[in-house]
């Protein structure tokens, strides 16, 4: 019988971030016991997400140095700290980089999942500030990344960031997308923009939260779904996910997007999403929103705090932009749902996943997404596939979840 670990540190391996954009390096560290209110995961799988690029990529604050970055993964409990009841040792878990207390002002509404209980605080644990990680070397401390830290074999995660995954349900991997990209795309689809059948929509961005988003408004019955990529590659998968048309911002005659945007749909798309993080690019997905009721939702992330650029008198004629994180979702109460809809064959999520790799190559993975050739890369911790007797649990034609080999 394995010794338990709880209440001891745990040596383990991480890629940590030394210095931005260089490649990320391999070091044992150390992982402190959880305290009140953390709980310590194994990570079983992670994957990655243009976030972690942009902070990979960043000099300056809010990004930290050295730091473990990964925010999309799924893990299982080895233990909890004091006044964790929610979840114990065993349990199958998605951390989440938004959290949900579930007492504050913003959790007990259903206009906001921004939870002010417990903001996201760069660098350490939510509720105190603090790191639980440290070189094996040298004792130095490791900056914790919004609140998952995801790139370890072990973590430490408030409870109010753990969403429990039902054992037997949807397979780890799977779990893993819902842990930031897909819930972020549907549910900007379904909750911030609220999409009406018959919509026409511009979705920037093909990547993993782009096509989430098409999938999304697909899901609510969007007419016309305008894709719009440098990579003319993503039309293609993104035909699968939904989107109708395709426009590649270099080959448009000399005419800006949001032209052709106006052209095609008679006036302006109802609904436009940034999924790029480009200032540029919102202020073109605005200009691309048709005038009396449409709407911009941003969900991407910027590398710095350039201001978008939009005429005020456009707003007056009754277009508005919003902006969203984790598309407007309560990780705690939406999580599962989408899980069951997987189950259900109702949501999609296997398209998402183009690559898998183990935990050594993570480079690669973040090659891979930079160079805009992956949709997501499930990164695996060493012998996580083969030692977590991963029973397989896929949908069946009649939308009952059976066990598969
Ligand atoms: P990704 O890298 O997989 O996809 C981005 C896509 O945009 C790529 O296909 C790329 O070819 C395309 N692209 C880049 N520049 C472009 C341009 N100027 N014009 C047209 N296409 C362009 O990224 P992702 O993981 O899907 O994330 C997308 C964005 O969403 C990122 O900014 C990420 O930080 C953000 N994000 C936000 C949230 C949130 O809660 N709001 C959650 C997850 C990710
Ligand atoms: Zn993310």
């Amino acid at each position: 019988m394995e010794q338990s670990t709880a209440k001891m540190p745990i040596r383990c391996k991480a890629a940590v971030s030394k210095v931005a954009g260089e490649p990320l390096e391999m070091e044992e560290v150390e992982v402190a016991p959880p305290r009140a209110h953390e709980v310590r995961i194994r990570i079983l799988c992670t994957s990655l997400c243009h976030t972690d690029v942009t902070f990979w990529r960043m000099k300056d604050l809010p990004a930290m140095y050295p730091s473990i970055l990964g925010h999309e993964a799924t893990g299982v409990v080895e233990s909890v700290g004091d006044g964790v009841v929610e979840v114990a040792v065993g349990d199958t878990v998605v951390p989440v980089f938004s959290a949900q207390c579930g007492d504050c002002a913003d959790c007990l509404s259903d206009r906001s999942n921004i939870c002010s209980g417990l903001p996201i605080r760069p660098g350490g644990m939510p509720r105190d500030g603090t790191s639980r990680f440290s070189f094996a070397s040298t004792g130095e401390p490791i900056h914790h990344f919004i609140s998952v830290s995801s790139f370890s074999e072990y973590t430490v995660v408030d409870v109010a960031h753990l969403v429990k995954i039902e054992p037997g349900g949807i397979p780890h991997e799977m779990a893993c997308l819902l842990s930031c990209c897909v819930s972020t795309g549907v549910g900007a689809a379904w909750k911030v923009a609220a999409v009406e059948p018959g919509s026409s929509v511009a979705v920037f961005g093909l990547g993993a939260v782009g096509l989430a988003v098409t999938q999304g408004c697909r899901m609510r019955g969007a007419k016309r779904i305008i894709g719009i990529d440098l990579n003319p590659e993503k039309f293609e998968i993104g035909k699968k996910l939904g989107i109708t048309d395709f426009i590649d911002p270099n080959g448009t005659d000399g005419r800006t997007v949001s032209e052709v945007i106006k052209e095609m749909t008679g006036g302006g798309a109802d609904y436009c999403f940034e999924c790029i993080g480009s200032t540029p690019v919102m202020a073109e997905a605005f200009k691309s929103s048709r005038k009396g009721w449409g709407k911009t939702i941003v969900l991407g992330v910027s590398n710095d705090v350039a201001p978008i650029s939009i005429p005020s008198h456009d707003i007056l004629r009754g277009r508005s932009v919003v902006g969203s994180l984790f598309g407007g979702l309560k990780p705690k109460t939406d999580i599962p749902v989408l899980a069951q809809m997987y189950l259900d064959k109702e949501l999609e999520l296997e398209e998402f996943v183009t690559h898998e790799m183990g935990f050594n190559e993570i480079n690669t993975a973040l090659e891979l997404l930079t160079q805009g050739k992956c949709l997501r890369c499930i990164i695996w911790m060493d012998g996580a596939r083969e030692k977590e007797n991963v029973v397989k649990v896929k949908p069946k034609e009649n939308g009952r979840a059976c066990e598969a080999a």
